[in-house]
C-alpha cells in the first residue's frame, strides 16, 4: 500500500475578521519555525503593521510587474486592493522539506488548488454570523464602508466552507491554533 503523502502546502482561508491573523499569531508563537508566506498587497499598512513581515506593501504598478513576471503563485481582488502570493519563497520552503502555511482568500485558495492539487484547504469558520460582525467591527481598523464591502465578501466566502477539506471554528484561539498545528504535522 502506497504511503501516505503528507500534504505540506496548507491554505488558511476564512472571512474577513474571523480571526485568521489571530490565530497565526498564535500559532507561531508557540511555534516559531512554522513559516508563513509574507504575500504582496496593494492595501495600505494598519497601524503597527510592518513591510516585510505583515504584508511587502507595493504600489499598483509594482504589483501589475509582479503579475507580469509571473512572480505570484496566485492573486486576487478583495474589497478593492489586490494580494498575492510570491512564488519563490514558497517553493523554496516546500523544495527544503519545510512545512507551509499560506493565509489567504477564498479565490486565492481555489487558484492554489488547481495548481498544487496536494495542498490542504482549511476554512476557518466564525461561530455565528453575529460574531463575525462583531470582531470585524471591533477590530476597529476599517471605515463602515470597507467593513460593509468586506461582510459582503464574507457571505460569499462562507457559502464556500464545502470546498475546503476541513472547517476549524475560532471560537477558541489556543484550540483552533493546536488544531491547524496538528493538520500541518507540526504536533
Ligand atoms: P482576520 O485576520 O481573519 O481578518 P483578525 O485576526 O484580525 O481576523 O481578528 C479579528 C478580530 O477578532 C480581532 O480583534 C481579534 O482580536 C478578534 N478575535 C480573533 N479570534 C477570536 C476569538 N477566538 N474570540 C474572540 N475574538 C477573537
Ligand atoms: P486583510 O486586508 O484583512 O489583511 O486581508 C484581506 C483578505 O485578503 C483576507 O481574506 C486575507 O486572507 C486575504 N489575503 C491576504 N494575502 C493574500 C494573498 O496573498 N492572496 C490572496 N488571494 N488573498 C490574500
Amino acid at each position: 500500500m502506497a504511503a501516505e503523502v503528507r500534504p505540506r502546502l496548507t491554505v488558511l482561508s476564512g472571512p474577513s475578521g474571523v480571526g485568521k491573523s489571530t490565530v497565526v499569531a498564535h500559532m507561531r508563537k508557540v511555534h516559531p519555525e512554522v513559516w508563513l508566506s509574507v504575500s504582496a498587497t496593494t492595501r495600505k499598512p494598519r497601524p503597527g503593521e510592518k513591510h516585510g513581515v505583515h504584508y511587502f506593501f507595493v504600489t499598483d504598478d509594482e504589483f501589475d510587474k509582479l503579475i507580469a513576471n509571473g512572480e505570484l503563485l496566485e492573486w486576487a481582488e478583495f474589497a478593492g486592493n489586490r494580494y498575492g502570493t510570491p512564488r519563490g519563497a514558497v517553493l523554496e520552503r516546500l523544495d527544503s522539506g519545510e512545512p507551509v502555511l499560506l493565509e489567504i482568500d477564498l479565490q486565492g485558495a481555489r487558484q492554489v488548488k488547481d495548481s498544487m492539487p496536494e495542498s490542504q484547504l482549511v476554512f476557518l469558520a466564525p461561530p455565528s454570523w453575529e460574531e463575525l460582525v462583531r470582531r470585524l467591527t471591533g477590530r476597529g481598523t476599517e471605515s463602515p464602508e470597507v467593513i460593509a464591502r468586506r461582510l459582503e465578501a464574507a457571505k460569499v466566502e462562507l457559502a464556500a466552507e464545502s470546498e475546503f477539506d476541513t472547517t476549524l471554528v475560532n471560537t477558541s484561539v489556543e484550540d483552533v491554533a493546536r488544531e491547524l498545528l496538528t493538520l500541518m504535522h507540526v504536533v
